[in-house]
């Protein structure tokens, strides 16, 4: 599933293409995919305007793993790229498959098609305000935005017995984070994913919240991890797979010490880490 880098890797790709560009038309080819707050229901006519196209594209933004389209006169879509979703940019009449759900065909003849061959990604409507404000009590704060301190990481993912890999992953929490990123960072900081939160001490929350943002700046770097059918915006595969250091090596080498990688699981989750230099909870 696309996390942070690879989400972050499409919105870089959309950004310069669609900022400022009038939507001619926003063509939904399957309706389940495109959600509508309830709260809109009593004034249709103004949630409907941005599904019918007409509105610019002020910002292409992105919190957590949602990428999150802003458009003139107050209204948005947060996108969900779901399994195995993509946005891509094309030319003008590119033929599309039926795992194309939704194109927006935009006034400089490009089109933004948005293919999800595995179903679950989703584009939720904000007719009201800002795009976050569709997702904004699912989403808590990016793990990169740079107001993200120590203090306030600990506090929103200690005070629970639960399992800090599961804390890593909860979105209300701190968003962007999912198994595979999840692992990558607990491996780095030398934290094994079962430590249950409440017990990391102010070095370890520190060590944590590092070692997380440079896990997932070096896989920006590399454009994301490939899986499945990711793509970037356009149409390139990410590079990163070659640089997990824990993600999907069970049973081979520990890169950092003697033991070997152990598959587990942790939160129904397939996880990956060393026990020998990440040492388990007693
Ligand atoms: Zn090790």
């Amino acid at each position: 599933m696309p996390e942070l880098p690879e989400v972050e890797t499409v919105r870089r790709g959309l950004a310069p293409r669609c900022t400022g560009r009038r939507i001619g038309r926003a063509e939904f080819r399957r309706g389940d995919i495109l959600i509508v707050p309830e709260e809109a229901g009593d004034d249709p006519a103004r949630w409907a305007a941005p599904f019918t196209g007409g509105r610019t594209i002020i910002r292409v933004g992105r919190q957590g793993k949602y990428l999150l389209l802003d458009m003139d006169g107050d209204a948005g879509w947060a996108v969900h790229l779901g399994m195995s979703g993509s946005m891509v940019v094309h030319a003008e009449d590119t033929p599309a498959d039926q795992h194309t759900h939704v194109i927006l065909h935009l006034d400089d003849g490009v089109e933004v098609h948005y293919r999800a061959p595995r179903r679950f990604g989703r584009w939720i409507a904000a007719p009201c305000g800002p795009a976050l404000s569709a997702v904004q009590d699912r989403v808590g704060i990016d793990i990169l935005d740079p107001t993200l301190d120590v203090d306030e990481f600990a506090n929103r993912l200690g005070g629970s017995r639960a399992t800090i890999k599961s804390r890593l992953m909860d979105q209300r929490l701190v968003a962007g984070l999912g198994n595979i990123y999840a692992d990558e960072a607990l491996f780095a900081a030398a934290v094994h994913p079962m430590c249950p939160a409440s017990d990391l001490d102010v070095g370890q929350w520190a060590t944590l919240l590092r070692c997380t943002r440079a896990v997932l700046h070096r896989a920006l770097g590399n454009g994301g991890t490939t899986f499945s059918s990711y793509r970037d915006a356009a149409g390139r595969r990410g590079g990163h797979s070659d640089h997990l250091r824990v993600y999907g090596r069970e049973s081979e080498d520990c890169l950092r010490c003697s033991g070997y990688v152990e598959r587990i699981k942790v939160a129904g989750r397939s996880t990956h880490c060393c026990a020998t230099c990440q040492r388990a909870p007693v």
